[in-house]
């Protein structure tokens, strides 16, 4: 109840598309019942829990923040969803994104944007003069994106935990913008079915918490196989409990030096190297290492996200799912009205660029070329790791949070390409990365640094991560 009391009040953030309301209540019920008798269902019992809405939710309209999907209601739950209501977590309710996870500032859903809770902390209103809690100024800040529903409910308390997800980034970067851990699991450790597909080669569910143990709980509740999602991995899932490492002066930290870009703010980037003398004065050997086809990163996730995007769009036609224009004059006239009305710009933009790198002519000069140059960008990381280092250390955004008009004003197309920089190359090569707060900027916001780790050492991953935070 105090969890849906702060959904109220934090209404104007925008965090959440639909509120669970009736159901959460219910579901909390049976835990206190449960909890009476001292029975437990599981590891989440009793615990307030949102889901991104681009998540399946059986009897809970799932929209990803489209006009498209307005009103669609799934009849089967993803199976990261039906993993957390297993084990007795509470559905508070479905947030709000980037229109199908396409951006990096939950600004361009069909719901309107996400404001950061940080928007209104005491310290940065201070900073800037402002009244310590008008709502209504519109000088709030951006959440990071697309999972910044995600994000600003678990900021602002109104959960423990939520998943987003993350493509190239989406659950990292948000959760640098508002102060949390935002935790991306190897490809195939989680399921992706009933997760709405941008980039099938690529999404996987995200995690974002207040702490490193509170994702490992999380994680060791969604991790394992899963017979309705081809690409998890078989085989028995161990615990992802973590240890108290209290020892780091066997690691070894690789600091990527492609990573030490122009338009990295001097605030990010000393946070960095203070991080990396942390380890350093602990006896951790840190070392400077080299992904060399870092810079073909962006323009290769371009191309191979547009090409998945269009295929996978292909099913939104108006005859299946949700939306459906007035036109009837033939099919294809149905077809094209319905994708208009229901596609803002940036998924028209994306279908449009995926099907011309689609063409026989072009096929091999892009698609293909890109999935090349992807298997390069991965191979990095393999003989980053193979050379015996066990973690990367990198920024995860180039900046704090910036205020929504600053945001908007950047060009749509680059903007989303240059903020994923650091976090993109990750999904290409599978890899499990993690966000964890560091400190808050002169102006009062949270910071956050990024730790990559080798394939399917999600667990070792979190162990770092949980003794740096
Ligand atoms: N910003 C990236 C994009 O728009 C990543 C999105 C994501 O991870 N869902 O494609």
């Amino acid at each position: 109840q105090k969890c849906l009391a702060l959904i109220q009040k934090t209404k104007f953030l925008n965090a959440y598309i639909t509120v669970s309301e009736e159901a959460a209540l219910k579901q909390a019920e049976a835990s206190e019942k449960r909890y009476k008798k001292g029975q437990s269902l599981g590891d989440l019992d009793g615990i307030p829990v949102a889901v991104k809405d681009n998540f399946s939710t059986t009897g809970i309209e799932t929209t990803c923040a489209s006009n498209m999907l307005k009103g669609y209601v799934p009849p089967y739950n993803a199976t990261v969803v039906q993993k957390l209501l297993d084990q007795g977590a509470l559905l508070m309710g479905k947030t709000n994104l980037d229109e199908f996870a396409m951006g990096s500032g939950s600004t361009d859903g069909v719901f309107g944007p996400v404001k950061n809770p940080w928007s209104y902390s005491k310290q940065y209103r201070e900073k800037r003069k402002q009244k310590p809690r008008d709502e209504n100024d519109s000088d709030w800040l951006i959440t990071g994106g697309s999972s910044g529903g995600s994000a600003a409910a678990v900021s602002a308390f109104t959960c423990f935990a939520a998943l987003g997800s993350d493509t190239g980034g989406s659950t990292r970067n948000p959760a640098a913008h508002c102060g949390l851990i935002g935790f991306k699991p190897s490809y195939g450790l989680v399921s992706r079915h009933g997760l709405i597909p941008l980039v099938n080669s690529m999404d996987v569910p995200g995690i974002l918490t207040r702490c490193v143990d509170d994702t490992a709980i999380v994680l060791g509740v969604l991790a394992g196989h899963d017979p309705k999602d081809s690409t998890t991995v078989q085989g028995p899932v161990n615990s992802f409990l973590l240890p108290s490492l209290t020892d780091v002066s066997k690691l070894c930290i690789g600091i990527p030096k492609e990573y030490l870009v122009p338009e990295l703010s001097p605030e990010v980037r000393s946070l960095w190297s203070k991080a990396a003398d942390l380890f350093d004065s602990e006896g951790a050997k840190v070392k400077e290492v080299s992904l060399p086809h870092t810079c073909y990163s962006i323009v290769c996730y371009h191309v191979l996200c547009t090409s998945e995007v269009a295929s996978n769009m292909a099913r939104f036609d108006g005859l299946e799912y949700g939306h459906r224009c007035d036109i009837d004059i033939s099919t294809e006239a149905m077809y094209a009205t319905t994708r208009r009305e229901g596609f803002n710009d940036v998924v028209r933009g994306r279908i449009l660029s995926g099907n011309f790198f689609l063409l026989k002519e072009n096929y091999e000069d892009y698609f293909i070329k890109a999935q090349k140059v992807r298997r390069l960008i991965a191979n990095d990381f393999v003989n980053v790791f193979n050379s015996g280092v066990d973690v990367l250390l990198t920024p995860t955004t180039l900046r704090e949070a910036v205020p929504y008009l600053e945001f908007i004003q950047e060009d749509n197309r680059t903007r989303s390409a240059q903020d994923d920089i650091f976090t993109q190359a990750v999904n290409m090569a599978g890899l499990p990365a993690v966000n964890i707060p560091v400190a808050l900027s002169r102006q009062g916001l949270p910071i956050g640094l990024q730790f990559i780790g080798p394939a399917f050492c999600d667990q070792q991953l979190l162990t770092v991560a949980k003794w740096f935070e």
